[in-house]
């Protein structure tokens, strides 16, 4: 028995390797992975990866795992064989049994008895794990865990073979400005969009840099005879957010459906975080980058004033006295982006009585940048590391620009990063960011005046006021 046990684990390995030469794509050498783990041991095999921030686990490949199981949800790193990420092979003996299971229901449903976990590593770093899920023949001999060793090995020499090739690629494409920024993760998932604005919606959260996974959940909603017969699978996964988005183009018969949909699955996981993007948010976020049907709208008038210029200077000289005391004996410094900022930093300033500094930041947006991928077209010209940097903005919506700020703000060390927005609009947020300073949280209508713009007209105005933007009328 151990002699023909060692015989089909010396076949697999061989097989595995020889994949890692003739195979094109990493899917493929993936493939052999867990088929070869899955057959060898008679048993269910997936690959997972942890995403670019280390939380979330997220499913690359499998055999011989049923789609409810794979579509279970995104796993929590720490949780999730929290010594995985430690580098140390993890063991659950009984998996009905084991606290660190965070699927108990889907364990049993799909009948696995034990699980082992061998993490993938480059140059000493977890990037994923390898894991074998054993329905028989339950537990793991030191032989068995020495083969998934080995062959964890060759699944960490295919993930640096892509890295290599991929950084070659993007330093050749960088050259000729035709980069695409995807990360290993995106590249290893062969997705297809139901639609062209998921399609979209992707390439904008891979504009922001912003990390997702396309419907990587199926949630049941309904059963009948101890099967299911309804079920909801959201567009999107954000793990950064730790929430679904559902996109919603659809006539509004068809909105009214899945409407219910959504109470029902609120009712059901209360848990869960899911954002709706009616067809409306979803032609207005296009809007803003210049994209979209809503992109030829006009604004017609300046309907409303929201705040006088009074109310503006008495709530600007509140947030200087907060800052004024919060930064007392420090230096801190401004920074602003793009232009609808200039009123209310300067204002600001003038009310602060610390000491401070100013810089600004230029960065392209999604519709208006040549390549895929956000361009800094400006970065700060002072040194900001070890610096107080209080990031100054004029209105926070999705949150995604100031998301991609903030991030690349950190990669220069500040000795600490705070943010003051003069508006903010809680209702159409998708990235959450903290917010320390706040003027006025909006309604969900569009502003303009003192400083902002639409299509860089109001920005002069002393107050700010709601915009009244509408699609050019069809019978003018
Ligand atoms: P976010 O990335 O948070 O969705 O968008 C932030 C930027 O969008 C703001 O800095 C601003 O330039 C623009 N923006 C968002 N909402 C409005 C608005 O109601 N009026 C104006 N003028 N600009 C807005
Ligand atoms: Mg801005």
């Amino acid at each position: 028995m151990g002699a023909s046990k060692d015989k089909t684990y010396c076949r697999t390995l061989r097989r595995v390797i020889t994949a890692i030469h003739s195979e094109e794509s990493v899917r493929g050498k993936l493939g052999f992975v867990v088929r070869g783990v899955a057959r060898s041991m008679d048993a269910s095999a997936s690959v997972l990866l942890l995403d670019s921030d280390r939380k979330k686990l997220i499913h690359n490949i499998s055999w011989g795992l049923p789609q409810y199981y794979i579509n279970k949800g995104v796993l929590d790193a720490e949780k999730s064989l929290g010594e995985t990420l430690s580098a140390e092979a993890v063991v659950i003996e009984d998996a009905s049994k084991d606290s660190r299971i965070q699927y108990p229901e889907m364990i049993k449903k799909v009948g696995i008895c034990s699980i082992l976990g061998m993490p993938i590593k480059i140059d000493g770093v977890v990037i994923g794990s390898l894991r074998v899920y054993q329905k028989t023949d339950c537990g793991f001999t030191n032989h068995d865990i020495s083969f998934i060793n080995a062959v964890a090995n060759l699944a960490s020499i295919i993930f640096s073979e892509d890295m290599l090739k991929q950084a070659s690629e993007i330093d050749a494409l960088e050259n000729n400005g035709a980069i695409t920024k995807k990360t290993a993760l995106q590249q290893s998932r062969e997705i297809k969009f139901v639609n062209a604005s998921e399609e979209q919606f992707a390439r904008i959260l891979d504009f922001y840099d912003i990390e997702w996974v396309y419907e990587p959940r199926s949630f049941p909603l309904k059963w009948s005879d101890g099967h299911v017969s309804e079920m909801f699978t959201p567009d999107f996964y954000l793990p950064q957010l730790e929430s679904y988005i559902e996109l919603t183009t659809l006539k509004q018969s068809l909105v009214t459906d899945k409407n219910r949909k959504l109470r029902r699955l609120k009712e059901l996981y209360p848990e869960i975080k899911i954002i709706l993007l009616y067809k409306k948010d979803y032609e207005r976020l296009l809007a803003k980058y210049g994209v979209g049907p809503l992109a030829q709208a006009r604004c017609h008038d300046v309907t409303r004033v929201l705040y006088s210029a009074a109310e503006i200077g008495e709530r600007v000289c509140e947030i200087a006295k907060k800052i004024s005391k919060d930064y007392k004996g420090k230096r801190p410094i401004l920074i602003g982006a793009q232009r609808g900022f200039i009123c209310f930093m300067a204002d600001l300033i003038r009310q602060i009585s610390v000491p401070l500094d100013i810089d600004f930041m230029g960065i392209s947006y999604y519709g208006e940048a040549k390549g895929p991928g956000v361009k800094i077209t400006k970065d700060v010209d002072l040194s900001i590391r070890d610096r107080h940097v209080i990031m100054v903005e004029d209105i926070v919506d999705t949150g995604i620009t100031l998301n991609y700020i903030l991030k690349h703000l950190k990669t220069q060390n500040p000795a600490s990063l705070a943010v003051c927005t003069l508006l903010d609009r809680r209702a159409r947020r998708l990235v959450e960011t903290p917010i320390e300073y706040t003027g006025f949280e909006v309604p969900d209508e569009f502003v303009v005046g003192y400083g902002l713009d639409y299509m860089e007209e109001y920005r002069n105005l002393p107050f700010i006021g709601i915009a009244d933007v509408r699609k050019p009328s069809k019978n003018k």
